[in-house]
């Protein structure tokens, strides 16, 4: 296989650009590779993990992304690159029922421009007993894993109830940013919906336990003072236990240990850190102590003009000298910059000469399926305006629809909007089964 453009990752910031460039290019100039085979955009884990949205009604399948915007689709995991030869190796793909019987082969794929956009995944910093008994929210399958080990929790509580008044769940959040505590929220939220659902004698704020634990003095460390103020405040009033300024030690089966205290768990979610994915240290690129590609200001890897990186997996100083954040929107404008420099090369014009610079446009926090919080940026340096409540809610719901408009176009991302609104009325505010 060949392609001139090849893009591995299809996440935040992989598939926007796949989308953009096969509109302009078409399927024999751009090819994309996940290892997956349909698509989600990451900050909606949460709901997914929580129940609240459908992970077979949000998914967009890669094929018909790559049919729609008119670029190659190979599914499977890249493995290996040889950068002088502008090849790399994608992972064979087996059933995945017991024949195991591989259905693709191992494949090589002959590149001009490599562009790795693979994301990141967790960061257990070593505490004992984190990789065994934790669940992260890296992918759909956690995130599916943690919403069916809750239902059944849920499910076993609910019968042990008439014997054992006490039963319960008790769910620990190990990381206060804004993964750990939008989780925490949209969980406090639909255990009171699964209550409503058949669990009679579960109490949500009573018998679901969710405690947030974060090292630093205050949740939300890296927003402000005021947005972490607000945000305590909704997780107090939604029962949330939250206990800052604490170390995790250890992670065992029984719970989690941090300092003297003891907090038991049938759930443990680690949402304490990322780092990038383990493989790229094998691939012979230069990588930064983090293990993300060392990239310089075009985002191409330090020694390569052929091979570029983008997203969580991409180490980019910014001419303020500081890291890029690891965030979506860092993804959507890295992905967005890539796009001039190769419509730029096709078309024989003179290379950007401005590196890629972020553009922080603030943050929102979600807090379950009606109010958000966060900060907005102003357009003069430093100045950021406060939000919250309803209008914060849609601010957040606007910007995943702005990743599907990247990635479905604008008529098709109303109508997929409106058909949710409708399917929500029709289905059980909670997945179920
Ligand atoms: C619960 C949660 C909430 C978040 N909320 C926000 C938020 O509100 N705002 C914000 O800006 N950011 C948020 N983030 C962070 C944001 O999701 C990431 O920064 C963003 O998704 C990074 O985009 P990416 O394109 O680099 O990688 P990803 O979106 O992670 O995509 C990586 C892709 O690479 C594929 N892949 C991985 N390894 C391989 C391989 N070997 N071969 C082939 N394919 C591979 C994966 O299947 C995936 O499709 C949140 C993250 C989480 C988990």
């Amino acid at each position: 296989m060949q392609s001139k453009y090849v893009i591995v990752g299809g996440g935040a910031g992989g598939l926007e650009l796949a989308c953009k460039l096969g509109r302009k290019l078409g399927p024999e100039a751009v090819m994309l590779v996940d290892s997956r085979l349909f698509h989600i955009w990451k900050p909606s884990l949460h709901e997914v993990a929580a129940g609240t949205l459908d992970v077979h009604q949000e998914g967009l399948s890669y094929q018909m992304l790559a049919h729609d915007n008119r670029f190659t689709f190979v599914y499977g995991p890249m493995l290996a690159l040889d950068a002088q030869q502008r090849v790399l190796t994608v992972g064979a793909i087996e059933s995945g029922d017991e024949s195991k019987e591989q259905i693709l082969p191992e494949r090589q794929i002959q590149f001009e421009k490599l562009v790795m956009a693979v994301g990141s995944t967790s960061n257990y910093f070593g505490v004992p007993g984190a990789a065994e008994h934790t669940i992260s929210l890296n992918a759909t399958e956690d995130a599916e894993r943690f919403r069916l080990t809750l239902l059944k929790l849920l499910t076993l509580a609910e019968l042990k109830k008439s014997v054992q008044p006490d039963a319960g769940v008790d769910v620990v959040i190990i990381g206060g940013g804004a993964t750990g505590v939008e989780l925490a929220a949209e969980l406090r939220e639909a255990s009171g919906v699964y209550a409503t659902y058949g669990f009679r004698q579960l109490q949500a704020e009573r018998d679901v336990s969710i405690t947030l634990l974060e090292g630093a003095p205050r949740i939300l460390a890296p927003l402000p003072e005021k947005v972490s103020a607000a945000a305590l405040e909704l997780l107090r009033q939604r029962a949330v236990n939250v206990v800052t300024g604490t170390r995790v030690t250890a992670i065992d089966g029984a719970g989690v240990t941090a300092g003297d205290t003891v907090y038991p768990a049938q759930i443990v979610v680690w949402a304490a850190g990322i780092k990038a994915p383990d493989f790229l240290k094998e691939l012979g690129l230069p990588v930064t102590k983090s293990g993300q590609l060392d990239v310089d200001g075009t985002l191409a890897v330090k020694g390569y003009d052929d091979i570029y990186a983008l997203g969580d997996c991409a180490a980019c100083i910014g001419p303020d000298g500081k890291l890029v954040p690891p965030r979506a929107q860092a993804a959507h404008q890295m992905a967005d910059y890539l796009l001039e420099t190769f419509m730029r090369q096709h078309k024989g014009q003179s290379p950007q000469t401005k590196p890629y610079t972020y553009r922080d446009y603030g943050s929102l926090v979600s807090f379950g399926q009606t109010t958000s919080v966060g900060s907005l940026m102003g357009s003069l340096k430093g100045l950021s305006w406060f939000v919250d409540g309803f209008v914060a809610r849609m601010m957040y719901v606007s910007l995943h629809l702005m990743h599907h408009q990247a990635v479905l176009g604008t008529v098709r991302t109303g109508v997929l909007a409106v058909a949710r609104f409708l399917i929500k009325r029709t289905t059980p505010l909670v997945k179920l089964h």
